[in-house]
């Protein structure tokens, strides 16, 4: 099946049965990953509480995985989600989309909840549902060996969750490929493992025995491929050195320099401890190797090792940009080390990063200001950080209620005024009062503050957001998403957004499937699912005029940095959302109109 791997394997893990059947034929119509995710949701998932055996986890790819289409290194998890109660999508690097492909099998379907603790084995298309009671307990590293030597095979594909997902904070991660040559990866954002653990899935394991994919016609991909090569290796401005040096850190030298990287939970831009972050420092001191995801150039992480003082001994793979933010700039840890130290601890108990540095954040102004009463709680404090994402981890005193994520933290100890969030999402580290395209962004986008369905930052930062009008900037916006979207369904990394132009992915499905689309059918398909996921929403509660807006604080309080004041109103941001509904073809309120 020409891009395809052929199946789709449902396994209901209240009944222990597990189906394959052939990939259907709405799944390839629209491409794959996001935009068939989008019909499904919107088809057949009605479930009141995210964490209930009603919602279904489905983990999706496209057809340009496992095949030599460079970046399309990505794998698509798709859920109602707990953080929000809204359509959820988190995608994962790694090398499991390959496999994915390489076994035959275009997406699982994950239905229900098993009595006890399970993973889900697959061996091309034959499905196993495993014990893993032995298993359950452990953290996201100790899982992936665990079930690689139950496999008996080191080379698995496996993703796990650790306590953070068993015990169902609503932030929790899905983990992947650590310990391996290829790039450890996690679904991150909107809690696909706070789901997993409630359905008790410690994990998913994928072996496939052949590493090939059938394609339509070899020789228009190979072109395909040489040419996207030649961009990467010969346009400086997309910026391969740049990943390949220094990874998401990079960012670093912008957010410090130009005062959008957000510091004490959101009262300060840039960093007193610059010197300490800054990614060429960084480099010098903790570089050891770079990691990639399958078939990709920008290897864009990095190995470190710290040699020398509390931490020495610590290695694997650094803090991105969004960690470093989130406890380097939002709680002023001033150290690397001491952040590579958070991030090991995330990463086992299997935490987003950035919405616990958030709702950590958040507890610290709180007590800053006299208005929760933590003892001895101080914005800096590693030691406190590390007990804290513990106590979160397994639900333990206060640490039960920031185990439910900034919005209800704050609703549930009285201080909402205080917090940041759209739609229930933290947001990550672009302050929208000096990134003003990123205040659209968090408004609009469906996960809520997110950075990763436009990259608005990335556009505003590099000068491709110079149209001379606000209308045509939204619109030039707009049709990135859509751009991004079919990414989400092809599926193709982030980082690639100025690598894949319409032209190339045109070219691309077209070698890989034998499908020939028009820019325009392909962005009818994007908008298509754009709208489905909003009246998914809708249905789930969404309210325009509440939900598609920034926090308070944003309007209220403005922001200094190297002596000029930055600030952002609401009709700034009214302004540009209006736009959006209008490129998007909903009504004035935000209403599709059928
Ligand atoms: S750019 Fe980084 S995250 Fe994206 S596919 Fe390459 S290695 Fe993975």
């Amino acid at each position: 099946m020409n891009g395809y791997g052929g199946h789709i394997v449902k396994v209901n893990l209240s009944t222990g049965k597990a189906e394959v059947e052939e990939t259907p034929k709405d799944f390839m119509e629209l491409i794959g990953g996001k935009m068939f995710a989008a019909k499904y949701f919107y088809e057949n998932v009605n479930v009141d509480d995210p964490l209930s055996p009603d919602n279904i986890l489905l983990i999706a790819i496209g057809p340009a995985c496992g095949t030599k289409v460079p970046m399309a290194s990505k794998v698509g998890f798709y859920f109602v989600s707990p953080l929000t109660n809204y359509f959820g999508e988190s995608y994962m690097g790694g090398n499991l989309m390959a496999e994915m492909k390489w076994a035959g099998i275009d997406a699982f379907f994950i239905y229900g909840r098993s009595e006890k603790p399970v993973y889900i084995y697959t061996h091309d298309t034959s499905v196993e549902i495993r014990d893993a009671s032995n298993i359950w307990g452990t953290d996201t590293h100790k899982a992936e060996d665990m079930i690689k030597e139950d496999i008996g095979y080191k080379d698995a594909c496996v993703a796990t969750i650790g306590q953070a997902g068993e015990n169902l904070v609503k932030f929790a991660v899905v983990s992947h490929n650590y310990g391996s040559i290829r790039r450890e990866s996690k679904a991150g954002r909107l809690g696909a493992g706070a789901v997993m653990g409630s359905k008790r899935l410690k994990g998913i394991a994928v072996v496939a025995s052949e590493k090939s994919v059938d394609v339509y016609d070899s020789d228009v991909v190979l072109i395909a491929v040489k040419n996207i090569l030649t961009k990467i290796s010969k346009d400086p401005k997309i910026g391969a050195d740049t990943y390949r040096r220094y990874g998401t850190p990079a960012t670093l030298f912008y957010g410090l320099n130009k005062g959008f990287f957000p510091s004490h939970y959101f009262t300060k831009g840039g960093s007193e401890f610059e010197e300490e972050l800054n990614p060429g420092s960084i480099r010098e001191k903790y570089y050891d190797h770079n990691l990639a995801c399958y078939n990709c150039p920008f290897s864009c992480g990095k190995y470190i090792k710290v040699k020398e003082g509390k931490y020495a001994g610590l290695e694997g793979k650094h803090p991105e940009y969004e960690t470093i933010y989130a406890f380097g700039g939002q709680n002023e840890v001033g150290s690397y080390d001491a952040i590579a130290k958070i991030n090991e601890v995330c990463e086992l108990y299997g935490i987003d990063t950035i919405e616990a540095g958030n709702v950590l954040a958040l507890l610290a102004y709180a007590t800053e200001k006299g208005r929760i009463n933590v003892d001895g709680l101080r914005f800096g404090d590693v030691d406190a950080i590390i007990k804290l994402l513990n106590d979160i981890a397994f639900r333990k005193g206060l640490g039960d209620k920031l185990a439910e994520g900034v919005k209800r933290f704050s609703e549930m100890t009285g201080i909402e005024d205080l917090a940041i969030h759209s739609k229930g999402l933290a947001p990550p580290g672009y302050d929208p009062r000096v990134l003003k395209f990123m205040a659209f962004e968090y408004a609009v986008n469906n996960r809520g503050a997110d950075h990763l369905r436009m990259t608005a930052y990335a556009f505003e930062l590099s000068g491709r957001l110079n149209q001379p009008t606000l209308e045509e900037k939204i619109n030039y916006l707009v049709n990135v998403e859509d751009r991004l979207i079919v990414f989400d369904s092809l599926v193709l990394c982030r980082f690639a957004r100025y690598v894949y132009e319409w032209d190339d992915i045109i070219q691309i499905l077209y070698g890989l499937t034998g499908k020939k689309y028009s820019v325009e059918e392909l962005r009818e398909k994007a908008n298509y699912a754009r709208t489905l996921i909003r009246k998914f929403n809708l249905k789930r509660g969404l309210n325009p005029e509440r939900d598609d807006d920034i926090s308070e604080r944003f309007y209220k309080e403005v922001i200094k940095f190297r002596g000029t004041e930055y600030k952002i109103t609401r009709e700034e941001v009214k302004t540009m959302v209006k736009f959006y509904y209008k490129f998007r073809g909903w009504n004035e309120k935000g209403y599709p109109r059928n």
